[in-house]
C-alpha cells in the first residue's frame, strides 16, 4: 500500500473563523465601533431582515443564543407549567433546558435511521397533557416535517424547531425552523453561519407570536418602554449582527462548499461496510440538506477514533457521547434502546468550509487504512 502523507486535520478550526476574512471583518468592527452602534441598532434590524428574506418566513428575532431562542419560542407560544413536550434525545441538553426552563416537562424520545426524531416514537409518546412536538434539525438535515405535521394536526400539538444546525436546510422547499409555530437558530462560531461569539436567532411567520418575542427578549419592554409582560435581557449584539449580516452574503457558497465535502466523503467512504454515511447530497429530492455535522456510524468506533487522532485527526462524539436522557442527574426514567445502541457506533468526521479535498482525502484514507489493516492501528 502506499504510504499517507501526515497532516493535522482539527476537528474545527476556531481561529480561521476570525483569520480567513480578518481584513473585511475588523472593518465591520470598527464601522459599528466608531457609530457606537452597539444594542438594537439598524444592523440588527437589517439582518433580521435578510435573513427574514432569506428562509422565506415572515419574522426573524435576533437573540443571545439559540437555548434562550427555544425557551422564548416555547414561551411566546404559551408553552408552560403541566404540559409535555416531546423532544429526540439525540440533541444537545439544550433543546431539553429549553423545554425545563418554560416550566414544561421534556419528554424524550427515538430517533431512525437518519438520527433524526422518529415520528412513529412522536405518536407512541402522546399524552393528553402533550402540547408540542420539537424536533432538532439535526447536522444540517430537516426531519420529515409532513409526518411531523400531520401527527400535530392530528392530535393538535404546535411545533416548535430546534434547528440550531440547520440555518438553510429545506424539505420539501421549506427552511428548517418555519414549519411550526417558531424556530431556533444557533450562529455559535462553529454553527455553518458563525459569528465571533454567543448569538442566534428565533423565526415565526405569525404575528402575534412575533410581537411576543420582541417583549419578552427585551425586559418586557413594549415600544413606548412600558414594561407589560415578565421578561427576559435576551438580545443579539448589534456588533456580531453587523458581522453575521457580512458573512449571510456569502452563506450560499459555504454551504455548496459542505455539500461538496459530503460528496467527496461519500465517494471516498461510500463502499466500506464498516461504515454507515449521512444520505448523500441529493441522494433524496425532499431533502437539501446544509451539513453542519458529517455524523457517520462506525465499527470498533473508539479504536477509530484513537487510531485517527494519533495521525492528526481530530474527531467528535456529539454531546460528550450520550443522549439527553442518559444523563442520570437530570433525572429521566426513559429507556431508548436505538439511541442508546446508536450512541456506541456514532462519529462526527471533520466538516467545515475551510478543509481542503486534501484533508478530506487524508481523512478518507486513514479510515480506510484503520478498517483494510483490520484494525489493529
Ligand atoms: C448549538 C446547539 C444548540 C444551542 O445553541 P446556542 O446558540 O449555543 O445556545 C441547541 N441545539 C442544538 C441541536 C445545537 O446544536
Amino acid at each position: 500500500m502506499q504510504t499517507i502523507t501526515r497532516k493535522t486535520v482539527p476537528f474545527f478550526d476556531y481561529p480561521k473563523v476570525f483569520t480567513s476574512q480578518e481584513a473585511e471583518l475588523l472593518a465591520v468592527i470598527t464601522d459599528v465601533g466608531r457609530r457606537g452602534a452597539f444594542i438594537l441598532q439598524r444592523d440588527l434590524a437589517q439582518f433580521e431582515e435578510n435573513l427574514a428574506r432569506y428562509l422565506g418566513v415572515k419574522y426573524v428575532v435576533g437573540v443571545a443564543n439559540a437555548t434562550d431562542g427555544l425557551l422564548l419560542a416555547l414561551r411566546a407560544a404559551g408553552i408552560g407549567p403541566g404540559d409535555e413536550v416531546i423532544f429526540c434525545s439525540h440533541t444537545m441538553v439544550a433543546t431539553a433546558a429549553a423545554i425545563h426552563f418554560s416550566g414544561a416537562t421534556p419528554v424524550p424520545v427515538e430517533c431512525g435511521a437518519d438520527h433524526l426524531i422518529d415520528p412513529a416514537a412522536v405518536e407512541a409518546a402522546i399524552t393528553p397533557r402533550t402540547k408540542a412536538i420539537l424536533p432538532t434539525q439535526l447536522n444540517g438535515r430537516t426531519a420529515n416535517m409532513a409526518a411531523l405535521g400531520a401527527i400535530a394536526e392530528k392530535h393538535g400539538l404546535m411545533i416548535v424547531e430546534d434547528a440550531a444546525q440547520a440555518l438553510g436546510s429545506r424539505f420539501r422547499g421549506k427552511a428548517a425552523g418555519t414549519f411550526g409555530v417558531a424556530g431556533a437558530v444557533s450562529f455559535y462560531p462553529a454553527k455553518t453561519l458563525g459569528c465571533l461569539g454567543d448569538g442566534g436567532c428565533v423565526m415565526t411567520n405569525d404575528p402575534a407570536v412575533y410581537d411576543k418575542l420582541l417583549l419578552l427578549h427585551d425586559h418586557g419592554r413594549d415600544a413606548s418602554g412600558e414594561v407589560v409582560v415578565w421578561g427576559l435581557n435576551s438580545r443579539l449584539d448589534n456588533l456580531q449582527a453587523a458581522i453575521l449580516d457580512f458573512k449571510l452574503k456569502q452563506y450560499d457558497q459555504v454551504v455548496a462548499r459542505r455539500r461538496e465535502i459530503a460528496s467527496l466523503y461519500q465517494e471516498r467512504l461510500g463502499d466500506l461496510p464498516q461504515l454507515r454515511l449521512p444520505p448523500a447530497p441529493d441522494s433524496d429530492p425532499d431533502h437539501f440538506d446544509v451539513f453542519q455535522n458529517y455524523e457517520i456510524e462506525a465499527e470498533d468506533r473508539d479504536a477509530l477514533r484513537a487510531y485517527l487522532r494519533e495521525r492528526g485527526i481530530g474527531t467528535l462524539i456529539q454531546w460528550g457521547g450520550k443522549a439527553v436522557h442518559q444523563f442520570p442527574k437530570l433525572g429521566f426514567t426513559q429507556r431508548l434502546p436505538y439511541i442508546e445502541s446508536l450512541f456506541t457506533r456514532l462519529l462526527l468526521l471533520p466538516m467545515h468550509a475551510f478543509l481542503t479535498d486534501d484533508d478530506v482525502a487524508y481523512v478518507s484514507d486513514c479510515i480506510r487504512e484503520f478498517y483494510l489493516s483490520g484494525g489493529q492501528g
